[in-house]
């Protein structure tokens, strides 16, 4: 097991196994979660290896063994396991029993048992925790970012009883203001929400910071900045460890981000 080393906001465990990265906030809380990365699992070719969609054409049951691999490592009863069909918007379902994929929706709060989990390659995993049982699992595409989903599970997660200055907040790998270049129509749309996301570059080149919109969005439902870790990998520039929808278009693995929730 490897140390987080100082400054970053992920440790890396497992590296030989199916590696799993883990946010020291929530660490802290001793809430069960984790962000799986592209090693470790037995997938092949644009999925290789530890991919977790099975919407984009792997094999299933390359997937189901991915999956097994993760639940085992992470310690969560795969029939806990909570899906929602992601469809890049911002409402947060409120789950108190597991199912998969019954609704439209881009996030899940829960106090109960319950592993939430969301898919992503590129787009922000947002893990939320109070430390007292109750979590949610946020899918924030550059849409979702937008109209505040971030903002949503933190209401959802104050109407199952938590109070916002108590709640943690991590942002997992995803595509960074590195690589994310936009045009006019989405840089405008940011800059109506949270204009110190965007950014033009002397030559012309726009980019967002998801990052930063998110955290903003957190800050201004009652989070504190130092319960809120926003500096994660990029997943466009690392292609050994995170699968990018950017860089290398459809067709390729996701990586799942899931947290646990009850009193352990
Ligand atoms: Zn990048």
């Amino acid at each position: 097991m490897m140390n987080a080393q100082p400054g970053s906001a992920t440790s890396e465990i497992g590296e030989l196994a199916a590696p799993v990265l883990h946010s020291p906030l929530l660490t802290e809380l001793a809430v069960r979660h984790g962000f799986t990365t592209r090693l470790g699992g037995v997938s092949t070719g644009r999925f290789a290896s530890l991919n977790l969609g099975d919407r984009w054409g792997d094999s299933p049951a390359d997937v189901a063994e991915n999956l097994d691999r993760v639940s085992m490592l992470a310690g969560f009863p795969p029939a806990s396991l909570c899906q929602v069909n992601q469809v890049h918007g911002a409402y947060v379902a409120c789950l108190s029993a597991p199912e998969r994929r019954l609704r439209d929706a881009d996030g899940m709060a829960a106090q109960d048992p319950l592993t939430l989990a969301v898919y992503s390659a590129d787009c922000v995993p947002i893990l939320l925790a109070d430390g007292h049982g109750r979590v949610a699992a946020v899918h924030a595409g550059w849409r979702g970012t937008v109209a505040g989903i971030a903002a949503a599970a933190v209401r959802a997660l104050v109407g199952l009883g938590a109070t916002a200055a108590q709640l943690r907040a991590a942002l997992l790998p995803s595509i960074g203001p590195c690589c994310f270049e936009v045009q006019e129509d989405v840089a405008s749309q940011f800059r109506s929400v949270q204009p110190g996301a965007v950014q033009r570059e002397a030559n012309g080149r726009r980019t967002v910071d998801l990052w930063l919109a998110n955290r903003q969005f957190l800050l201004d439902a009652g989070l504190r900045s130092e319960h809120i870790e926003d500096r994660p990998a990029c997943t466009c520039c690392d292609a050994r460890r995170f699968f990018s929808y950017r860089r290398d278009g459809a067709g390729i693995g996701q990586h799942m981000a899931f947290i646990v929730g009850g009193r352990a």
